[in-house]
């Protein structure tokens, strides 16, 4: 049967016995042994009750086996469902009921607490332990793929909501097959490469944009549990490319053996997911003469723009659109602004994704009506054709390649005793791009202070979410409006953790 995705991927496989990830210690999985893992873990979930359309929920650490159950659910037709395992159980809560999912991959530790009904759970450990392997260790390793066209779900990735709840961004077959090949196209990806994959794998970089190329080019990847820069430099003269956050950047350049010569080997550094600063550009450039591919993209839309393989890559910009996506700057009334001018990003293609799971009237509010998503980001383009991305209308906080957005940090603080109201926002911080920074109006009487408050949040929100400083003011500044003014206080703190 057809399977839009998965017939890709094997259209694109190199020999079975060629290297598909190996692990820092030396463990090697091949494209053979993928292929033979990925149809036991399809037949497990078959024998689970999973049919075609079924969500699989995955909160389970990074592994060969957690890609495994990736390419497995899309095999069986299921919808793939990753989430950060730094989620706390009320978190979980919330993507679980709203994504009804057939069936529950999580962390030995975790799975107790994520008994769910109405859903089958299964383990799967950082090892590659638990449950679902050992069930995947007695089923068969062929499997027949189901039917799915380029229209069908393959995933739902959470995006955290600006309004307080979490968006499932529904992705198709053909939104990732499609991003998958333009992206191995514009950087000249082929069988002989080995990329350094230090990122998680519940966020379209680590997982879409990082495994999907690394498939259709039938390549390889050296696969760290986490970034860790040592390890990162250990291993950079086996690889060929690396794809990474601004912040893994910025660290390596905190470390004494990145230089031209450990860098020899590679042919690509391509950075995203968050702004990376033109001086970081240049002092990558000056230290190891490679110039840092910057692209743009976001989990609505896979990737949407590139600096170019050949030509000028031009640091504080993310490119040209990539091939077959349109890019344009609209201005508030939706009209089509020219170069130079900044307004709203809005894209087309067959990159952008379906829509909000469960939420028809937000999706509905987020397309022009021929078809343009409104990202939420502010651009312009130079008269050379290049985009710059110049701010956040969705006031999103990006901190060490994190989303966190304010209003979700607000609402738990506004729920504390003692808080009359609370502000969320970013603030430059040298490792971390942005620090989640809250000021908080203590309610007449309330003697709260920042340990306090910081303590009261700690198990309600994912640490990463957590702000890094709590201040405390009378009131918030507000406009005529009645809308905080943010940009006052992001000015005012800017020089909080030593930016100016
Ligand atoms: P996510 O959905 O987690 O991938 O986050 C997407 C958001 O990250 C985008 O809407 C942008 O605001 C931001 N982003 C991604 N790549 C870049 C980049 N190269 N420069 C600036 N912002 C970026």
């Amino acid at each position: 049967m057809a399977n839009h995705l998965f017939d890709l991927f094997r259209s694109r496989m190199p020999g079975a016995e060629r290297r598909f990830i190996e692990t820092p210690d030396g463990r090697v999985v091949t494209y053979g042994e993928m292929v033979a893992q990925t149809a036991r873990i399809a037949n497990v979930l078959l024998q689970r009750g999973v049919v075609p359309g079924d969500r699989v929920a995955a909160q389970v650490e990074k592994s060969p086996e957690a890609i495994s159950l990736y390419l497995a659910c899309v095999r069986a037709g299921a919808v793939f469902l990753p989430l950060n395992p730094a989620y706390t159980l009320a978190e979980m809560a919330y993507f679980i009921e709203d994504s009804e999912p057939r069936l529950v991959v999580a962390s030995p530790e975790r799975a107790a607490d994520l008994e769910t009904p109405g859903a089958t759970i299964e383990t799967l450990g950082a090892a590659g332990d638990g449950s679902l392997i050992e069930a995947a260790a007695g089923a068969a390793a062929v499997c027949e793929d189901l039917e799915r066209g380029p229209d069908d779900l393959a995933a739902i990735l959470y995006t955290s909501g600006t309004t307080g709840r979490s968006k499932g961004a529904m992705l198709t077959h053909d939104n990732l097959a499609s991003n998958a090949l333009a992206l191995a196209a514009a950087w000249r990806f082929s069988a002989d490469d080995a990329l350094l994959h230090a990122l998680p794998i519940f966020h379209t970089h680590g997982l879409f944009v990082a495994t999907n190329v690394t498939l259709v080019s039938g390549a390889s990847m050296l696969f760290l549990p986490r970034f860790d820069a040592d390890e990162v430099m250990r291993l950079m003269p086996r690889a060929t490319v690396m794809m990474g956050v601004p912040t893994f950047y910025v660290r390596l350049l905190q470390h004494p053996g990145l230089n031209t010569w450990s860098t020899s080997h590679m042919r690509l550094f391509v950075s995203g997911s968050a702004p990376l600063l033109a001086e970081t550009h240049e002092a990558w450039f000056r230290r190891t003469g490679h110039r840092i591919v910057e692209r743009y993209g976001m989990t609505e839309t896979n990737m949407n723009s590139s600096n170019p393989y050949e030509g000028d890559r031009v640091a504080g910009t993310v490119g040209l659109p990539l091939p077959g996506v349109e890019i344009r700057i609209t201005d508030a009334e939706g009209a089509v602004m020219p170069p130079g001018a900044v307004g709203m990003i809005e894209i087309r293609g067959p990159n952008v994704f379906k829509g909000y799971w469960r939420m028809p009237g937000k999706t509905a509010a987020e397309f022009r009506p021929d078809g343009f998503f409104i990202s939420g980001d502010l651009g312009m383009f130079d008269d050379r054709g290049y985009l710059r991305i110049v701010g956040r209308g969705k006031d999103l906080v990006i901190t060490g390649g994190y989303n966190v957005y304010p209003k979700e940090v607000e609402s738990e603080l506004d729920a504390l005793p003692g808080v009359a109201e609370s502000a969320v926002f970013g603030v430059p911080h040298p490792d971390f791009g942005e620090a989640v920074t809250a000021v908080v109006a203590r309610k007449p009487g309330a003697s709260l202070d920042e340990t306090a408050v910081l303590k009261a949040l700690e198990g309600r929100l994912a640490k990463y979410k957590l702000p890094k400083r709590v201040l405390f003011a009378e009131t918030l500044p507000r406009n005529t409006m009645g809308k905080v003014q943010k940009n006052l206080l992001r000015e005012a703190f800017a020089g909080l953790h030593g930016g100016d």
